[in-house]
């Protein structure tokens, strides 16, 4: 179900654009957004539509192409805990504190749950070829696209 109530007040051409602003990976990568940023570090997507000009947060707009109208006081938030991350599929619809509560599970928040060890082993198990990203996922418990930043180096860069 795509928000139709939105895409009615965007041109196609803004559409065109949205896309060619996210450095589309992967399916299950993240996507960032390649564009201008909020001071809060989320991605600013700016449409003209017949209602004028709409400033928005790039992973909300997303959200509302792809699944539907986001309701009143709730906020789109990210399994990769990658603010610029525009992938569906590491988006979710939550409050505040399922934010807060995800980070705190996945050990994000000030202190990372994975280890230096762990970060070489995860690129010793993916360099051998047997598993795939979501198999090495499920052996430490994080999400898909934290062993895809691991593997490219984008994560955990200093470790080598
Ligand atoms: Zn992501």
């Amino acid at each position: 179900m795509i928000n139709q109530e939105l895409l009615n007040i965007i041109n196609n051409n803004n559409i065109i654009k949205f896309w060619l602003m996210i450095d589309k990976k992967g399916e299950d990568d993240c996507w960032n957004w390649i564009r201008g940023r909020f001071s809060s570090g989320y991605g600013q997507f700016s449409a003209n539509t017949y209602e004028g000009r709409k400033v928005m947060r790039s992973h909300r707009f997303v959200y509302e192409i792809t699944y539907g109208k986001i309701l009143g006081g709730m906020q789109i938030n990210h399994k990769c805990d990658n603010k610029l991350c525009c992938n569906p599929k590491h988006l979710y619809i939550g409050t505040q504190q399922d934010n807060v509560d995800d980070r705190e599970y996945r050990g994000r928040s000030g202190k990372s749950k994975l280890t230096t060890n762990d970060v070489l082993k995860i690129r010793q198990l993916h360099k051998s070829g047997k598993f795939n990203q979501r198999m090495i996922a499920d052996m430490f418990k994080v999400h898909p696209s934290q062993i895809s930043l691991i593997i490219s180096h984008k994560n955990w860069s200093w470790v080598v």
